[in-house]
């Protein structure tokens, strides 16, 4: 049994998707193969297609695929308000809620001297030049509770705080805790209770 095989490969790249090792990827990849019509090829068939098209909004880095995401194309987001989160996960986790109507702006990471991600490497220049050309009035930064999501915060209050209001979500996210984790009452609370930086 030293021969690898497809199904070895298979297990081997499962086992590097977040949240499972190699025995979850055994399981999945078992289970996969005993549903093959009905799970496995569905499957194959959804991920060539998401390899072919998937690709980042050029306004707010949203996941799509389109060239402009839907919810910079859609007029009715135009609000003024621009909500600005760390990671796509988190503004699909803010969708779900659905409290909020304005617009997005992820900045794909926080700043982190640690492992010296600076301005250029995150989205901050792009949003800065938003708040210059688009009629944005408010900068709700819904950044995560922790060290290196409120060093990016108060960078950016810096570069703003002088061209549009900018407010922050309220303390009811738990420190560390990231908004996808979050359940939507949660979100919708916080993002009510936002306070002005
Ligand atoms: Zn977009």
């Amino acid at each position: 049994m030293s021969d690898r095989n497809e199904i070895d490969a298979l297990i081997d790249l499962m086992a590097r998707l977040p949240g499972l090792g190699p025995r979850s990827a055994r399981r999945a990849v078992l289970h996969l193969i005993r549903k093959r019509a009905l799970l496995l090829q569905p499957l194959a068939d959804a991920m060539g297609a998401v390899a072919a098209s998937a690709r980042e909004c050029l306004n707010c880095g949203n996941v799509g695929t389109a060239e402009i995401c839907p919810i910079c194309a859609d007029e009715r987001r135009g609000n003024g308000q621009l909500c600005v989160v760390e990671d796509v996960a988190d503004l699909w986790a803010m969708e779900r809620s659905g409290v909020f109507k304005g617009r997005y702006h992820v900045l794909g990471g926080t700043l982190s001297a640690l492992d010296s991600v600076g301005p250029e490497e995150l989205r901050i220049p792009q949003l800065v030049h938003r708040v210059e050309t688009e009629a944005i009035t408010e900068v709700i930064l819904a950044l995560n509770a922790t060290v290196d999501g409120q060093t990016t915060a108060h960078y950016i209050a810096d570069q703003l705080e002088t061209r549009v209001e900018l407010t922050s979500l309220a303390q009811g996210v738990p420190i560390g805790g990231e908004l996808d984790y979050l359940d939507d009452g949660t979100i919708t609370a916080a993002l009510n209770a936002r306070k002005r930086i």
